[in-house]
């Protein structure tokens, strides 16, 4: 079962990626660093979920 979901810049509130995983073998929710565009630098993204 893969969902989509988005990558959510933790600092602007940017949403800058959107992915995919796959539930059964990541239930927890993802947290990367990844570069913002806005922020200009590497910030930590957030999962957001999108329905
Ligand atoms: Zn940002």
């Amino acid at each position: 079962m893969r969902i989509n979901f988005i990558l959510k810049c933790s600092v602007c509130g940017e949403e800058n990626y959107l992915t995919e995983k796959n539930k059964r073998n990541t239930p927890d929710r993802l947290e990367q660093k990844k570069y913002c565009p806005r922020c200009k630098k590497t910030t930590l993204h957030k999962e957001k979920t999108k329905k």
